[in-house]
C-alpha cells in the first residue's frame, strides 16, 4: 500500500480526549456540563443503533444526555411542543431530532423549530446561512462535513490553493463541504468543483483533484484511473453490499463498501480514508464537539 491511511477511528479518539479534557475544565470552573437532548420517533433499527452510539459517546464524555423516545404516531404539533420544551431548557445546549421522521410529520417544520443556537446538527436555515458567510459567523458546521475537514487538517494535507473535487451535491454532505473548502481559513482556501449526476465528464474532473471528496452512495463509482497520483481521497459513501457473520458476536452484520475502489485506489492516492473506519466515526464526534461549543457560546468563553 502506498497511500497513507487516514483513520477516522484514531482521529476520533484524539478529538474525544480533547473534548473530555475541556468538559472537565468547564465543569470545575463553571459547574456545568454540555447537555444534549436526542428525540427519536419510532423504532427503526438503523435509527436506534445510531442514537445508541450517540448516547454512549455523550455518557463517556460526562455530558448530560436526555434520550426522548416517542411513538411513531406522534403528531407534528406534539413534536413541536417537545422541541419548544428543550428550546427553553437551560441545561440543554444541543437538540437533535433523529431523521427520517414518519410520513405524517412535517419534517421541515420540525427542523426549523429548533433554536438555531441549539441546532448542533447544523441543518437549520440560519446555520446554513452562517456557514455560507463563513469565518466567525459559523456556529455549528454540519457534523459529517466538519468531520471530513478535520480529517484533512489532522492528516496534514495542504488545502490552500488545492483543487478540490466534491462528488455529490446533497444538503448534508456535498453542498456544505464544498462551501467549507473554498472559505478563507484553516483546512480551506481551496478551489472547488462540485460534480453530480448531470456532470458531463465525471472522470475528467476527478482526475484534476488534489483532494477528492466522494459522497454519492454508489459503490465503486470512482475508478482507480480517475485518481491523480498522490491525491488525498476522502470516501464518504457507506453502502451495504452484503451480509456476513461477525467473528466477535456471531450475529449477522452488513458488509460495507465506500464509493471508491479502495484496494486499487490506495496504490495511487497519497492518502485515503477506509470504509468502514474513515469518515463514519467522525460524525458523532463532531456532534459532541458542536454540543460543547454551544455551551461555550452560552458561557461566553468563545
Ligand atoms: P444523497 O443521495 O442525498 O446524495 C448523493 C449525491 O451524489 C447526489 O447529489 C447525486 O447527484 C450524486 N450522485 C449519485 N450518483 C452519482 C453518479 N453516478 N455520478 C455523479 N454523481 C452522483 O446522499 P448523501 O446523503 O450525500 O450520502 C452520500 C453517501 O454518503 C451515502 O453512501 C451515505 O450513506 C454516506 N454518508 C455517510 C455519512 C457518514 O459516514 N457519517 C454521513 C452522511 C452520508
Amino acid at each position: 500500500m502506498s497511500a497513507k491511511l487516514i483513520s477516522g477511528t484514531e482521529i476520533r479518539e484524539e478529538i474525544l480526549a480533547e473534548i473530555d479534557a475541556e468538559v472537565k475544565e468547564i465543569k470545575a470552573k463553571h459547574g456545568v456540563v454540555p447537555g444534549l437532548a436526542t428525540i427519536l420517533v419510532g423504532e427503526s433499527p438503523a435509527s436506534i443503533s445510531y442514537v445508541t452510539l450517540k448516547i454512549q459517546t455523550a455518557h463517556r464524555l460526562g455530558f448530560k444526555e436526555i434520550q426522548d423516545n416517542q411513538s411513531d404516531d406522534i403528531s407534528t404539533e406534539d413534536l413541536l411542543k417537545l422541541i419548544d420544551q428543550y428550546n427553553n431548557d437551560d441545561s440543554i445546549h444541543g437538540i437533535l431530532v433523529q431523521l427520517p421522521l414518519p410520513d405524517q410529520i412535517d419534517e421541515k417544520k420540525i427542523l426549523n423549530a429548533i433554536d438555531p443556537d441549539k441546532d448542533v446538527d447544523g441543518f437549520h436555515p440560519v446555520n446554513v446561512g452562517r456557514l455560507m458567510i463563513g469565518g466567525s459567523e459559523v456556529k455549528f458546521p454540519p457534523c459529517t462535513p466538519a468531520g471530513i475537514q478535520e480529517m484533512i487538517i489532522r492528516a496534514g494535507v495542504e488545502t490552500s490553493g488545492a483543487e478540490v473535487v466534491v462528488v455529490g451535491r446533497s444538503n448534508i454532505v456535498g453542498k456544505p463541504i464544498a462551501n467549507m473548502m473554498f472559505q478563507k481559513g484553516e483546512g480551506a482556501n481551496s478551489t472547488v468543483t462540485v460534480v453530480h449526476t448531470r456532470t458531463k465528464d465525471l472522470a475528467g474532473h476527478c482526475k484534476r483533484a488534489d483532494i477528492l471528496i466522494v459522497a454519492a452512495g454508489v459503490p465503486g463509482l470512482v475508478k482507480p484511473e480517475w485518481i491523480k497520483p498522490g491525491a488525498c481521497v476522502i470516501d464518504v459513501g457507506v453502502n451495504r453490499i452484503g451480509e456476513k457473520i461477525s467473528e466477535k458476536t456471531g450475529k449477522k452484520i452488513a458488509i460495507l463498501s465506500g464509493d471508491v475502489d479502495f484496494d486499487a485506489a490506495k496504490e495511487i492516492a497519497g492518502s485515503i480514508t477506509p470504509v468502514p473506519g474513515g469518515v463514519g466515526p467522525m460524525t458523532i464526534t463532531m456532534l459532541m464537539k458542536n454540543t460543547l461549543k454551544s455551551l461555550k457560546f452560552k458561557l461566553g468563553i468563545i
